[in-house]
């Protein structure tokens, strides 16, 4: 399988400690991407490396990340490690851009799910924009199947970029979307994968905190915005 590298995060699994795996590679284009080097990376690591790296982490961790990349281009990969991880008592969370509902689809009818991070970088009707490809209508499909799971935790997360949205673009897609959190993310501009970003300011805090205040009345669940500043607050 192809695996970039990982790391133990106390904030990727709300409330647990996690190994995050990111998995290599990705088809999508998103100009803003600051994973570009695990793009290409085409470094492969068998499934005893990467469960002998669990099992080294097992003692001080709660939960298992699969992270990006798009993981779910390893879809083969994803059911031996969360088979894997589930039946040493571990949590699993799955990180994705959403465009393989299919693939969605079958991880949750084998239960292997307790978590999904979906990242929803547009309106879904404006997807070519942000990502390069028009499957916005994928990823919204893929959020209705997990949102029909009760058992799976739904965050849907954003990564704000001021040349990109607009403030009423957030305020459509948050007004399009269901699930039990929505993180609103501060847009870093170094190492991404298109140039012209680099010379776009990062939002302030100040102004993605106003921001989620604006969007927090169309949202039924938790609200929050993630900044280098000040890590997760929620908006109350
Ligand atoms: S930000 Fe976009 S291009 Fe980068 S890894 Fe995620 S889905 Fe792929």
């Amino acid at each position: 399988m192809y695996v970039g590298g990982t790391l133990i995060s106390s904030v990727e699994f709300h409330g647990n400690m996690s190994l995050v795996i990111f998995m290599s590679q990705c088809p999508l284009a998103c100009r803003y991407c600051h994973n570009v080097e695990l793009l290409e990376d085409k470094t492969q690591k068998s499934f005893e490396e990467v469960k002998s790296e669990i099992d080294n982490a097992a003692d001080f961790i709660d939960a298992v990340v699969l992270s990006g990349g798009e993981p779910l281009m390893q879809l083969d990969a994803l059911i031996e490690l969360f088979t894997y991880i589930k039946s040493i008592g571990l949590k699993t969370k799955l990180d994705t851009s959403g465009i393989y509902p299919d693939k969605i689809e079958k991880l949750l009818e084998m239960g292997l799910l307790d978590f999904v991070s979906l990242d929803v970088k547009a309106p879904f009707e404006k997807y070519r924009k942000v990502t390069g490809a028009n499957v916005g209508a994928n990823v919204k499909k893929s959020m209705k199947l997990i949102n029909n799971d009760s058992n799976v935790h739904l965050e849907i997360r954003t990564t704000y970029v001021p040349t990109l949205h607009t403030k009423k673009d957030i305020f459509n897609l948050v007004n399009d979307i269901e699930g039990d959190i929505y993180t609103l993310q501060q847009f870093r501009n170094k190492n991404v994968l298109d140039p012209a970003l680099e010379k776009v300011d990062v939002p302030n805090p100040h102004d993605l905190r106003k921001l989620a205040e604006y969007v927090k009345p169309v949202f039924e669940g938790v609200v929050k915005v993630k900044t280098a500043e000040f890590g997760e607050q929620i908006i109350e």
